[in-house]
């Protein structure tokens, strides 16, 4: 097997990859264990950051480990007592950085957080944009599955154009995702 610059992966290095990439999923289970989505069905959370992950790889193509690790983990921090150290201690400095770049300052009202994400966005580096447009894909599926529990039209027409504004900052980064998104924005009508 071969990594993506076409260097020859010994058995060695897939295990050591898979073994990560285990870990990964199993210390974000963990810390979502008590989380549901807004979802009717109360799905899982853990639902999420995996299907953001699947999403890099199945339809955007991304093999890049680092953007992978970075999606399984991306609302830990944000969502759960997870610390930035902690990622660090357990999946390096690296994926610490993305993290630490796709996670919302929540001492922040929730209105200037959304402002953030907008203004932020076309100023993140492309492995945090790469897992930006995931999570996008996933939140906006999810929302046209069906409308979270006291969540008005009004209220769903309001995500969707933010969602662009931040999508619109993010391009050039990723064609598939993009297309996907486009293809989203014009079946809810939002220009
Ligand atoms: P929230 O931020 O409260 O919820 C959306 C987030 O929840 C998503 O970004 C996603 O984040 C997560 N999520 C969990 N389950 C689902 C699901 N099934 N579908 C989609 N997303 C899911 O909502 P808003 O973005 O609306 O944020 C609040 C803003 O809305 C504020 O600015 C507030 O002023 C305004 N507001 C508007 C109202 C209205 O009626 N117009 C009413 C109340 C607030 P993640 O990827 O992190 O899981
Ligand atoms: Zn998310």
């Amino acid at each position: 097997m071969e990594d993506i610059q076409g260097n020859t992966m010994s058995v060695e290095d897939i295990s050591s990859a898979l073994a990560t990439y285990t870990k990964c999923v199993n210390f974000a289970a963990i810390k979502h264990r008590n989380q549901r989505r807004l979802d009717s069905d109360k799905t899982p959370y853990i639902n999420h950051p995996i299907g953001v992950a699947y999403i890099l790889t199945a339809e955007g193509g991304v093999t890049d480990f680092e953007v992978i690790q970075a999606a399984i983990l991306h609302d830990t921090v944000e969502d759960t007592d997870t610390t930035l150290d902690e990622i660090e201690q357990n999946f390096g400095l690296a994926v610490r950085g993305l993290v630490e770049e796709v996670t919302d300052d929540k001492s922040l009202p929730k209105a200037e957080r959304k402002r953030l994400q907008i203004e932020h966005a076309s100023g993140t580096t492309p492995k945090a944009k790469l897992v930006k447009l995931a999570d996008k894909i996933y939140n906006l599926r999810d929302l046209q599955r069906c409308k979270p529990e006291g969540w008005s039209d009004e209220r769903c027409r309001e995500y969707f154009a933010w969602a662009k504004k931040v999508c619109d900052n993010l391009k050039g980064t990723n064609r598939e995702m993009e297309d996907i998104l486009d293809q989203i924005f014009e079946q809810e009508n939002v220009i």
